[in-house]
């Protein structure tokens, strides 16, 4: 599965490893080579790096940690991780590393055919969350108009795609329908609008088929997924038939192992993503445990591309995982049965334990009939049986960050 040399990785790692051991010292502590890499036994002897490593040296070394390659004065972008599983994490860019991130998003826009002549739509909150900062920088590379939405409501947004005939949407998938949820109540019919494609981030929804049905019917436009992290880059190209993300292997090196361990997973084998970032080395990670389950697949894509195929996309967080009277299941899955449903605005996932077993609720804004429905269709295509029940219309809110949808009450106390 591993192609580490692919478009001259073995020459980039070793011009990463010159660059950064110098002066990274957590890479001084963490790395004991004595010499370049010559193979892939070399690299593959390189200890996997785990989030939790990064965020323990931060808290030993505040505010920013050892992972820094240069002078802090030669820093100029802050992000920090969402810290939706614990402590943030600051993560900083130099010039170069944030045209670097810039160049990853120039790929992912051409790749989905968004040109210069394009006017880009950025229906996000510029936080301190690495979102779609980095687009909106390769997007200007690239030449397109950048239209800024932060700190605006949604029916204002609305109303300035319409006036600025902005032709792309920036978003995540549930707020694109959020979006025409409020479309319809303000009395905008999407259908005239200019936007064409749509790219998303931050959710799996765009390449789970249900709710990519639903957002390409109702944009009447391409549905591109992408798929990045604050502590890696923007590593994923959209494939544009749909089947998932591929990742931009001249810029990341991909391993995907068997999750909890070090093993590699077979290919179409569910495993945890592995990623080395090629091009960032201000703040490099090499083989970092990104937490996402994949299913990986080599050879040419009926899109056209040859990268490696992540099929589904992201399909879940190792930590989200639930386990149901012995089935796992993952949020993303529940998903897409609830949208092929019916055409819910929102839902909720709630987690709980009774005694050693994990149970679950899907809270809708629906019907009670509709709830019904959806319980069974998941009996159905599942397997588990689901309390589904009705919740007051507007009471799931929506932001325009990562939906809040499962709530793991399982630690709890
Ligand atoms: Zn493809």
């Amino acid at each position: 599965m591993l192609e580490w040399n692919r478009n001259g990785g073995i020459a980039r790692v070793n011009g990463l490893l010159d660059e950064i051991l110098p002066s990274n010292r957590f890479y001084q502590q963490r790395l004991k080579v004595s010499g370049p890499c010559r193979s892939a036994e070399d690299f593959l002897a390189v200890p996997m790096l785990m989030k939790k490593e990064l965020v323990a040296d931060a808290l030993a070394h505040p505010p920013y940690g050892t992972n820094l390659t240069y002078p802090l004065e030669r820093y100029v972008r802050y992000h920090q991780t969402s810290g939706t599983t614990g402590t943030p994490l600051r993560v900083l860019d130099t010039a170069e590393t944030w045209d670097w991130w810039g160049r990853c998003w120039v790929e992912v826009l051409r790749s989905a055919g968004v040109t210069a002549k394009d006017r880009l739509f950025f229906a996000f909150s510029f936080a301190p969350s690495i979102g779609f900062w980095s687009a909106y920088h390769g997007a200007s590379m690239l030449g397109c108009l950048c239209i800024p939405a932060g700190g605006t409501s949604s029916s204002q947004r609305l109303r300035m795609i319409l006036d600025t005939g902005a032709t792309v949407l920036l978003c995540t998938p549930s707020y694109a329908l959020h979006l025409a949820e409020v479309s319809r109540r303000e009395g905008i019919n999407l259908r005239d609008l200019q936007v064409r494609i749509t790219i998303h981030a931050g959710e799996p929804g765009a390449s789970i088929p249900g709710t990519r049905a639903r957002i390409q019917e109702t944009w009447n436009a391409l549905v591109i997924d992408h798929a990045g992290a604050t502590e890696v880059g923007a590593y994923g190209l959209g494939c544009l038939r749909g089947r998932g993300v591929h990742v931009n292997e001249e810029e990341f090196i991909a391993e995907v192992v068997r999750p909890g361990t070090c093993e590699p997973a077979a290919e179409g084998e569910l495993g945890e993503l592995v990623i080395t970032n090629l091009g960032r080395g201000a703040w490099p990670v090499i083989r970092y445990r990104t937490g996402d389950l994949v299913r990986a697949r080599r050879g040419l894509c009926e899109c056209g591309s040859s990268y490696l195929l992540l099929d589904g996309g992201i399909v879940g967080r190792a930590d989200e995982m639930i386990t149901v009277r012995g089935m796992n299941v993952f949020p993303s899955a529940l998903e897409d049965v609830i949208r092929s449903v019916a055409d819910l605005a929102e839902y909720r996932i709630i987690v709980t334990k009774n005694g050693e077993m994990d149970e679950l609720v899907v809270e809708l804004e629906a019907s009670r009939p509709q709830c019904n429905q959806v319980s069974q269709t998941i009996r159905h295509q599942m397997g588990i049986r689901v309390n589904v029940r009705p919740a007051a219309p507007g009471s799931l809110s929506c932001s325009d960050g990562k939906a809040g949808r499962i709530v793991d009450l399982r630690h709890a106390r």
